[in-house]
């Protein structure tokens, strides 16, 4: 009886069901950008205003597609340059937007999302022609391994959406961010908007065919929902991090639950973080 309920009402039976997705951004992955100093810092780039625009545009393209795919609300965190990178002016009008910081460990990420979408998202440090590289800091970290894996931000907001229960659907960044985050989600869609010839070097789309990419990934990423699971870690996880000689450790290793440790590997000038805890 229920079966035959919802074989008469489709339409019905989709419109009760909401969809929340939560989106996190950056700028380094963004179509156009290559250099740190010249585009990427809101207060002192000379080329910041193009930038803001370039991600801005990004952005609504993947909402547009979330919503034509499905989204019923679409959650954009700002996550470049402590939040100050996007504005409520010229944003779709649909969107929640979470400018500022501090935030919780999480981002406000929470169990309650149905997809988590990447948009201008660079890869880890290192990786090989990554343009604008890094992970966390731009200096201050040279590797991190989770549970021995090399790990950067794209890796830290998987596994964590999926510890949640939300799976990672789509990004959109450079070729290496791509491989990045297929290798932990094959099945997940991905917009590849630029190609690393070195760290500060791509071939770019334009700007309107990186839009109707991302667009066109989102929506389907939306349609194929179904089939793409929340990435999994089994506990207990052990999360390592390799400072560079500038670099010193973060706030948010402390602030977590866990053990921390800083083992003596006797090499000078350079710090290695060890923290393990259970998901
Ligand atoms: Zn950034």
């Amino acid at each position: 009886m229920m079966v035959a309920i919802a074989t008469a009402l489709p339409g019905f039976a989709q419109a009760a069901k909401p969809l929340k997705v939560f989106m996190t951004t950056d700028m380094e992955g963004v179509d156009g950008i290559f250099d740190l100093e010249l585009q990427c810092d809101p207060q002192k780039s000379p080329r910041w205003e193009e930038s803001h625009r370039l991600l801005t545009g990004e952005v609504n393209a993947a909402v547009k597609g979330l919503y034509e795919g499905g989204a019923t609300e679409v959650f954009v965190y700002d996550g470049h340059n402590s939040g100050r990178s996007l504005s409520v002016l010229g944003i779709d009008p649909r969107v929640h937007l979470l400018e500022g910081r501090p935030v919780s460990p999480t981002a406000e990420l929470d169990a309650s999302y149905g997809a988590f979408v990447f948009v201008g998202q660079h890869a880890m440090a290192g990786a090989e022609k990554g343009v604008l590289t890094h992970t966390e800091s731009s200096d201050g970290i040279q590797n991190v391994w989770v549970n021995g894996r090399p790990t950067g931000e794209i890796g830290f907001f998987v596994m964590m959406a999926g510890h949640l229960g939300v799976p990672a659907v789509m990004l959109s960044g450079d070729t290496a961010a791509c491989r990045e985050f297929h290798d932990l989600v094959p099945e997940a869609e991905c917009a590849e908007v630029k190609t690393g010839v070195s760290r500060t070097a791509a071939w770019m789309l334009s700007h309107s065919a990186a839009c109707a990419l991302i667009t066109e990934k989102a929506r389907r990423a939306m349609q194929r929902l179904a089939q793409i699971k929340p990435y999994k870690l089994t506990g207990p996880v052990e999360v390592k991090v390799e400072y560079t000689t500038r670099g010193t450790p973060l706030h948010s290793c402390s602030r977590r639950s866990g053990t921390v440790e800083r083992p003596d590997l006797g090499i000078p000038r350079k710090g290695y973080h060890r923290r393990v805890f259970d998901v």
